[in-house]
């Protein structure tokens, strides 16, 4: 028989319908585009949220459609995310950091029927607008006079004129099936062609509740958390849910992510948690090392997208005391896979010993499913050295692409991360390295994470990249691209020495080249693929 209990559809709304009814005096506060500090509560957020929905009907946009933002995490931003998603729209974040030409390509491949943006974007509109014959309604944020009078962008309106006239009480929110469409995210498609992911509310809640999770992130009420992690990468980790579900104060960077801004608001605002990649940390890091600053209040930092090199984790323990989360996570798992926080039985080690299970990816939390597989399919021993093709399941992990060619799960509905890596007795999983990134040397395989994370705990080196280049006996040879720190000069060899006795001896960078920079890709992280294609003629000594 069926249990007697009420059917609840699991929708977004109710996220920020709890938010009003528990936590409405909790504050967000966001550093607007234009520059001033704004001050809401989640009360505001509710409401503003219900005249956005209101606007889009009276706009002519229905339910199912889908509605894109460019934009910077801001309230402004989090109003038309609830707005929309709470009326059965689709709510589309679309990455400024692309080129123009590929984020008209995802809009008019997601069918885009509304684009919201910041005016920092405006110059990107005006040049794709004349590509996206679907998008009938342009809302920047701002009011009347931040419209050039010249403009050419068509049925262009200010979000306050957009807001105007709609109180938000005759909106019907929710009451719709749990699994309809509520979230759309396109991989930032380092490894090729970005792909549709298409949340549903309740992959979104399930998220929501895993994210909260003691051993995940464990956001609540007495947390001041700040997603640097932009809404556009992944849903900021789903910060933009789980702040409101616990009642935790949330600040938003807008549009400004260098050190010294990031820094004012962690301190200003008395930031506890905060979440970013590694290369945002570092720079974070270099401006407080530069001012000799410090931050009494940050009690923990996620960092995810790319792995925790040791020197930022110990740098920020050591140096700051502020706790490290590695967190591990891909667009198509919503994003959240693992955390790394140490496991009970580990606590009485050794700080060296510890410190190599911190750097691990970390444990999922109840509601994903992991598994490392060898090439025949078959499941590896969790012994933390048998490594594999790392498989993930569970209720908020993609189970095909938009207009894909069908199911992207494996016979027992795994989806193949294309990470490498293994899983230990602790439940701990440890990615090696994303295989098209691996560096295949003689037939073995060489972490090039490894070698980026050693490379990058040398004082004098800012980023560093290692990447496989031909070789005409082994196939592939690791050479190792850097970045010097600011001010600092650094020769070959001091860099190559400083791998002695770290890893084994095959291992070592057959050469290293220094450049001035090394290119991002749109989520933040290294772009292997430009770096590939810059020193694909390379030749080794
Ligand atoms: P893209 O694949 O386009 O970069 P995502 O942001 O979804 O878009 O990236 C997911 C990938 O990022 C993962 O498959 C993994 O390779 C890498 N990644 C994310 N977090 C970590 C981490 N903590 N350690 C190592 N790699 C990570």
């Amino acid at each position: 028989p069926f249990g007697l209990m009420q059917d609840w559809p699991m929708t977004i709304d109710k996220v920020i319908n709890h938010a009003l009814a528990v936590y409405p005096y909790q504050e967000i506060v966001t550093r607007s585009v234009a520059g001033p500090i704004v001050r809401k509560t989640y009360a505001d957020i509710h409401a503003d949220s219900r005249r956005c929905s209101e606007a889009l009907l009276a706009n002519g946009l229905e339910p199912g459609d889908i509605v894109a933002t460019l934009a910077w995490n801001s309230d402004l931003h989090m109003e038309t995310w609830y707005g929309a998603m709470g009326i059965g729209m689709v709510l589309h974040t679309l990455n400024p950091r692309l080129f123009p030409e590929q984020i008209a390509w995802i809009a008019n491949h997601a069918e885009d029927k509304a684009i919201f943006f910041d005016t920092t974007f405006m110059p990107i509109i005006e040049a794709i607008a004349p590509h996206l014959p679907r998008v009938k309604l342009f809302v920047v944020y701002g009011d009347d006079s931040v419209i050039p009078a010249d403009t050419k962008i068509p049925n262009l309106k200010s979000y306050e004129s957009f807001l105007s006239g709609c109180r938000g009480d005759s909106v019907k929110w929710g009451d719709f099936d749990e699994r309809t469409a509520c979230g759309l995210c396109y991989t930032s498609g380092t490894t090729g062609n970005p792909k549709g992911v298409l949340y549903s509310h309740r992959s979104n809640i399930m998220q929501t509740l895993m994210s909260m999770q003691a051993g995940a992130l464990g956001i609540k009420d007495s947390d001041i958390v700040l997603p640097v992690v932009p809404m556009f990468h992944a849903n900021a980790w789903g910060l933009t849910f789980s702040g409101p579900a616990s009642g935790a104060k949330l600040v938003m960077p807008g549009a400004r992510m260098d050190g010294a801004a990031i820094y004012e608001l962690l301190d200003s605002e008395k930031v506890t948690i905060s979440a970013a990649v590694p290369t945002v940390w570092q720079m974070l890091l270099e401006y407080m090392r530069k001012e000799g600053k410090t931050l009494p209040h940050l009690n923990s930092v996620a960092i995810g997208g790319a792995a925790t090199p040791e020197g930022l984790l110990r740098a920020f323990e050591e140096d700051y005391d502020v706790e490290v989360y590695p967190a591990w996570g891909m667009t198509e798992t919503s994003p959240l896979g693992t955390v790394s926080k140490l496991p009970m039985p580990l606590q009485n080690l050794s700080d060296e010993e510890k410190m190599t299970h911190k750097l691990k990816q970390g444990r999922p939390p109840f509601g994903v499913e992991l598994d490392v597989v060898g090439p025949d399919g078959k499941s590896l021993p969790r012994d933390g050295k048998a490594t594999g093709h790392l498989m993930i399941r569970g209720p908020a992990v993609a189970a095909a692409y938009v207009k894909g060619e069908g199911s992207i799960l494996d016979d027992r509905d795994f989806f193949d991360t294309g990470d490498v890596g293994n899983i230990d007795q602790y439940g701990q999983m440890h990615i090696t390295d994303r295989s098209k990134d691996v560096i295949k040397s003689g037939g073995e395989w060489i972490s090039s994470i490894e070698l980026e994370n050693i490379a990058v705990s040398h004082p004098k080196v800012s980023l560093a990249a290692a990447i496989g280049v031909h070789h005409p006996k082994w196939d592939e040879r690791p050479l190792l691209i850097v970045k010097k720190a600011e001010g600092q000069d650094v020769s070959k060899d001091e860099v190559l020495a400083f791998f002695d006795g770290k890893i084994a001896k095959w291992w070592l960078p057959d050469d290293v080249a220094f450049v001035d920079d090394i290119p991002l890709g749109a989520t933040g992280k290294i772009n292997k693929l430009a770096l590939r294609e810059t020193f694909k003629d390379y030749k080794l000594p």
